[in-house]
């Protein structure tokens, strides 16, 4: 098991709403995410699943970037968060064939999203842009690789 992870609320943390340190294992959240019911529990688990993200297996990082690129291949539009949704609006078509850094990017940005949009405990909210038939995928896509009970040590 790894070291806690310490969060910390600040008044203001400028333009972000969150920001989070993996070697100094901290995660700080801008204070105005409590005034929206279920954005602290949106924006905190999100930040969380950046360190998930490390300790996932190559393999298993591989195949949430399969995942991603059939998405992409059938033409999903939207995602499930504003984080990854920009910069899956900024991709080239040659990005994902050739796992550059900004797809890599994506990638992490889009897990982190849906973990979130999974975990929070959110039925709907307007940064919720990927269409039902893809949220499907995503959700199995957990299941099938992050089932319930695992642990998982950030
Ligand atoms: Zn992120």
């Amino acid at each position: 098991m790894g070291r806690p992870v310490r969060v910390e609320l600040r008044r203001s943390l400028g333009a972000h709403l969150a920001a989070s340190s993996i070697p100094r294992r901290l995660i700080l959240l801008d204070a105005s995410l409590l005034v929206r019911r279920g954005d602290f529990e949106r924006i905190l688990i999100h930040e969380m699943f950046h360190f998930v993200w490390l300790r996932l297996s190559n393999a298993t990082r591989r195949s949430w970037e399969d995942l991603l690129a059939d998405e992409l291949t059938r033409r999903a539009p939207g995602e499930l968060g504003w984080s990854s949704e920009w910069r899956k609006n900024k991709l080239h078509s040659s990005d994902a064939v050739r796992r550059s850094p900004r797809w890599r990017r994506y990638a992490c940005e889009s897990f982190c999203d849906s973990a979130a949009w999974l975990f929070a405990g959110l039925r709907r909210h307007d940064e919720f842009t990927l269409p039902a038939h893809f949220r499907r995928g995503r959700r199995s896509w957990f299941a099938r690789n992050l089932p319930a009970g695992t642990l998982v040590p950030f």
